[in-house]
């Protein structure tokens, strides 16, 4: 997990109304585990901050690590992976949204709809595709992929 924390957006680049009572902004891109505990942490640690959490799946956060130890089982339902104490922190999910780009002086994020969305702080929370090691005689990771 990367953060990326400059200073205020210029208004140029802002493009959506802040709401009064909210004074700074966190946008995180990224809705796995990482990207909704940093969310809560914030939205629990500073209520005034205004969180904004950019996940790609068309879906609410859920726990991955259920997902072969329960859900394929059907030991749990599709309930029973979501990740607990998300709801009313005030903490605005936007599922369904791809980050294209990062404008790190904004710093802003541009959305893959060209939308641009400002903050003071940005936490990058994107993942990592998993690496396996080469089949032997090379004990090397394997390039993503292979
Ligand atoms: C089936 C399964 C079982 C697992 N079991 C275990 C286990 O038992 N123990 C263990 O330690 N680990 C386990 N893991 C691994 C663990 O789930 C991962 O280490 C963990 O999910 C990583 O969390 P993360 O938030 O860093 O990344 P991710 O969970 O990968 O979340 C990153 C999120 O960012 C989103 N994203 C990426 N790019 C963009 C973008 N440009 N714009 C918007 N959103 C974006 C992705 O859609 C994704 O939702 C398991 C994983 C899986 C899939």
């Amino acid at each position: 997990m990367y953060m990326v924390q400059m200073g205020r957006p210029e208004s140029t680049i802002e493009r959506q109304e802040r709401p009064m009572r909210h004074s700074t902004r966190v946008v995180i891109v990224g809705a796995g585990g990482a990207g909704s505990a940093t969310a809560v942490a914030v939205a629990r640690a500073a209520p005034e901050v205004e969180v904004i959490v950019l996940g790609a799946e068309g879906r609410a956060p859920y726990n991955r690590t259920t997902v072969n130890k329960g859900l394929l089982s059907g030991a749990v339902d599709d309930a029973g992976v979501a990740l607990p104490g998300m709801d009313g922190l005030g903490i605005d999910w936007r599922t369904a949204t791809v980050a294209r780009s990062l404008h790190a002086a904004g710093p802003a994020v541009e959305l893959a709809d060209g939308r641009w969305l400002g903050a003071d702080v940005v936490v990058l929370a994107t993942g990592a595709p998993p690496r396996g090691p080469c089949p032997p005689p090379s004990r090397r990771a394997c390039p993503t992929g292979s």
